[in-house]
């Protein structure tokens, strides 16, 4: 993540080998490097925050500038002094996250830059969730995806797989209802085909909820503490930032909440679960509509339909958001968030949902008197999950550059 790093005193108890030191300090001041964003910081303010001395911080930034991992932004003014500086920022070329993700009507890729910039994005339709077709498509995205990275100068150091169901071992995906997968080794089987060049490619698998939550606090700038994104697409999930930390382990299966104990029966095994009321296909099931109009996206089916005035598509969404507003009631009674982001394919959708939600909330949320609780469209909408994936293995480079410094030197 990008929280500023404060000043660390070296540990003086225990001997510290003078190259893990090095590397110890390149972290802390890289670090404060991508925590000002786009504000170039100068070398010395980058002292002052790390408590490292002038020598130390030049020698640390020329090795910086030379990996290309930042660049010097130009002449800037600083301080009462108003004297010129050289301000320091994050490259646009060199190392480069890249996402996958399975939608409900497209295969998605992206680029990211290190300034968390997309610099990459295609889609794919596809037929058939069957992983033996699925996963050599988003393979074959990815190489196509490296390709046009190396073109814009940037290397693909690592990649993420956004996956709708909860994943173990950043690799597997246990079980993805929608998609009818259990225990599939996604990463293992991406990584057999995916190559970065001569070096490996790290390829993990993630929850698409949670990466979907990841994109859209780096898009509203990192500024949201605790929020919750009920992402939309294939499965309903949700991504939790709670004091600006993200919530792991296998939480954020909120399609699978249940809303009615008479309810339907769920893909999952269960009755009555959110996914059975406000599931993309749920809702146009509810209206006596298969969803073919929409190209194959359930939420421009829906759209068309709302459109042509048809009444039974405005209950669907109306029985849906109200499903949606008591099981996300039940959430902000547990874990306090001011803001429940819409994201994924109910970004597109929220005008017929955000007023169902609030009543839902108002008469359900136990403290929504005295801490108001704000539902709006999240801004990424249906791209969220695969930038957020693409930002995920851009972070550990953004973490920490000594991986990327120490492949640069060795070429
Ligand atoms: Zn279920």
């Amino acid at each position: 993540m990008t929280k500023p790093v404060h000043r660390v005193a070296p540990h003086v108890d225990i001997p510290i080998r003078q190259d893990s030191l090095r590397a110890h300090n390149l972290v802390l001041t890289f670090r404060q490097i991508v925590a000002a964003q786009d504000t170039p910081i100068s070398r010395s303010e980058l002292s002052t925050a790390t408590g490292l001395t002038r020598p130390t911080i030049s020698r640390i930034v020329d090795d910086l500038l030379a990996a290309e991992l930042i660049i010097e932004a130009g002449p800037a003014r600083s301080g009462s002094s108003g004297r010129p500086r050289v301000g320091l920022s994050l490259a646009r070329t060199g190392p480069a996250g890249l996402g996958l993700d399975i939608r409900a009507d497209v295969l998605s890729a992206c680029v990211v830059d290190l300034t968390g910039a997309v610099r990459h994005l295609d889609f794919v339709p596809y037929d058939g969730t069957d992983p033996a077709t699925v996963l050599p498509r988003l393979a074959a995205m990815a190489d196509r995806a490296i390709e046009a990275a190396a073109a814009e100068h940037l290397t693909v150091v690592g990649a993420t797989m956004a996956a709708p169901g909860p994943v173990q071992d950043n690799s597997i995906v246990r079980f993805a209802p929608t998609l009818g997968w259990r225990d599939v080794d996604a990463g293992a089987a991406l990584s057999e085909s995916v190559s970065s060049g001569s070096a490996a490619l790290p390829i993990l698998v993630g929850n698409d909820a949670r990466l979907a939550a990841l994109g859209e606090w780096y898009a509203s700038g990192q500024a949201m503490r605790n929020f919750v994104c009920v992402s939309g697409e294939f499965d309903i999930g949700a991504g939790l930032l709670l004091n600006g930390a993200q919530l792991g382990g296998w939480a954020g299966e909120l399609g699978h909440v249940m809303v009615r104990s008479d309810g339907p029966s769920c893909a999952c095994g269960a009755v009555g679960c959110l996914q059975c009321y406000a599931g993309l296909t749920a809702i146009l099931a509810a209206a006596n509509h298969d969803g073919r109009d929409g190209g194959g996206s359930p939420a421009v089916a829906i759209d068309t339909l709302v459109s042509a005035g048809d009444p039974r598509i405005l209950d669907a969404l109306d029985e849906a958001a109200t499903a949606l507003g008591i099981a996300v009631a039940g959430l902000v009674n547990l874990v306090s968030v001011d803001t429940v982001l819409l994201g994924g394919s109910y970004s597109l959708l929220a005008s017929w949902l955000v007023d169902g939600i609030n009543r839902e909330l108002r008469r359900r949320v136990l403290s929504a008197n005295w801490a108001p609780i704000e539902v709006r469209p999240a801004p990424l909408g249906p791209d969220a999950a695969v930038i957020g994936a693409a930002l995920s293995a851009v972070d550990r480079v953004r973490e920490d550059p000594n991986g990327w410094l120490a492949r640069v030197q060795s070429r």
